[in-house]
């Protein structure tokens, strides 16, 4: 088969592709220099829309209505748009071989790609069940939900399932965002997981006790503190039931896994250094292999705020991470340099009318602040990480563009808090400026309040 060679290639056809083929082009790549080959069909699409308006019964969102660049409110990315800039979108080509030697990458049906300068964009692929042994785990309507093609089978067997049961494994955002869609398509839903609260790895306590509530108040069963040990067949092999490990059978015609992923970086194994589980980057995303990149997912790199390696599943960090490793690869070709990249992490989910931004680390003492309770009709709450005496992290849930745009300010800035105590302990506290302007966010006057307590640095 003919060989075929581009200037750049990008491997991976996601998030980090398509906001890295709009810089290409910002950056003035020529017609023919840039080729992204994807396994997947469809031209890049911003990926949360999956789980969340992909799955809704209306106001559905389908393709071509979320490809990249909308998400960041940017110019959609029509597939015509590749083939306008002279772009080879390679589609439902898998690469199964990446000689990083010869520059030289291989696909499944042995086509041969040759590039000067490669951007690793493989994104994570989900931690299945069967990978355990999971007795049962390969039934028939069993889901996971990484790419578009999970979607649509899951949007089918919605369908065919109709008031039906179905059973969530994981109490992530995952396992959140899609009981939360399953309950709006009038599915009964249980959760199961064995940590004490939901998502562990960003919500305290105090903010996993507010959606636990929303949701059971949705109907929207939770069971904790156990896990899914095997499942259930009838004679067409599709799932019938869960078996968990404390004895329960919980009666299922779907089950949605979300239990993690894993960033997919074996093509590349033993020619790239790697670290924290991701391909080791630096701050222009240069892997310690010459001409090859790595963003998103896929990308451990220096996290400079925090002065640490970090690798991080966000989609705001695979757009940026994306157009600074293109902006670097053009400045070096000119034999200039980019700032390193200075990343606020940033994480976002939404399920039923809720709404929550996260900005910066979560690490520390934490302080929750508003009104949390699962049955208010005016609920907005949110909480702080201190570690240092300083405001580290922030998490809001409602919040308006404009509070948000503020907590992304306090996480980055940093503000000092002189007693943490009283924060914590006051009920409505008076003593920390930013915490009283939490309180009066909604007032547009109050965020503009919050800036001299920003510049100031301090609480
Ligand atoms: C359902 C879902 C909901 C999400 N919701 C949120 C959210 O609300 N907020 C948030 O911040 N983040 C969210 N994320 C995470 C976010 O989407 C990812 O961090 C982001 O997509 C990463 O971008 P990426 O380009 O690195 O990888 P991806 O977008 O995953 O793209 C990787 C691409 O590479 C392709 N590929 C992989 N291997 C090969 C190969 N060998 N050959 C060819 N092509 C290959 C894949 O098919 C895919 O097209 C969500 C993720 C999922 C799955």
């Amino acid at each position: 088969m003919a060989e075929k060679s581009f200037k750049y290639v990008i491997v991976g056809g996601g998030v980090a592709a398509g906001y890295a083929a709009r810089e290409f082009t910002k950056q003035g790549v020529k017609p023919g220099e840039l080729a992204i080959i994807s396994k997947e069909a469809v031209a890049p699409y911003e990926r949360p829309a999956l789980s969340k308006a992909y799955l809704f019964p209306e106001g559905t969102a389908r393709l071509p209505g979320f490809h990249v660049c909308v998400g960041s409110g940017g110019e959609r990315l029509l597939p015509e748009w590749y083939t306008e800039k002279g772009i080879s979108l390679i589609l439902s080509t898998e690469i199964v071989k990446a000689d990083l030697s010869s520059k030289t990458l291989t696909s499944a049906t042995a086509e041969t790609f040759k590039y000067q300068i490669l951007l690793i964009a493989t994104g994570s692929t989900v931690i299945r069940l069967s990978d355990f042994g999971v007795q049962g785990a390969d039934a028939k309507n069993i889901f996971y939900l990484r790419e578009i093609d999970d979607a649509d089978k899951l949007v089918e067997a919605i369908k065919s399932k109709k008031n039906g049961k179905a059973v969530v494994v994981g109490g992530g955002y995952i396992g959140l965002e899609l009981s939360a869609a399953l309950r709006v398509n009038n599915i009964d839903s249980t959760m199961v997981y064995p940590e004490p609260w939901c998502m562990p790895r960003l919500f305290t306590a105090g903010i996993a006790a507010f959606y636990e509530g929303y949701y059971a108040n949705k109907g929207i069963k939770i069971i904790k503190g156990t896990v899914a040990v095997g499942f259930g067949t009838n004679e067409n092999g599709e799932v019938t039931d869960v078996k968990l490990k404390d004895g329960r059978v919980l009666e299922a015609d779907i089950v949605i896994v979300g239990v993690g992923g894993k960033p997919l970086t074996t093509l590349f194994k033993g020619q790239v250094e790697e670290e924290k589980g991701g391909i080791k980057t630096d701050a222009f995303f240069k892997t310690t292999v010459p001409d090859v990149y790595a963003v998103g997912d896929v990308a451990t790199f220096p996290l400079k705020l925090y002065g640490e390696m970090r690798r991080v599943e966000h989609v705001d960090h695979a757009r940026k991470s994306a157009e600074q490793a293109v902006k670097a690869i053009f400045a070096s070709e000119q034999g200039k340099s980019v700032d390193e990249y200075d990343y606020l992490p940033f994480f976002y989910s939404r399920a039923f009318d809720l709404s929550w931004q996260f900005y910066g680390d979560n690490a520390g003492d934490t302080v929750l602040f508003g009104d949390s309770s699962p049955t208010s009709t005016t609920h907005k709450f949110g909480s702080y990480w201190i570690k240092d005496g300083k405001v580290v992290g922030v998490f809001l849930e409602s919040g308006t563009p404009e509070e948000n745009k503020a907590i992304a300010e306090v996480a980055r800035v940093q503000p000092l808090v002189q007693n943490l105590d009283k924060l914590a302990t006051e009920e409505a506290p008076k003593t920390c400026t930013i915490y009283i302007n939490f309180k009066t966010l909604a007032a547009e006057a109050a965020i503009l309040s919050l800036s001299p307590v920003i510049k100031n640095g301090s609480c």
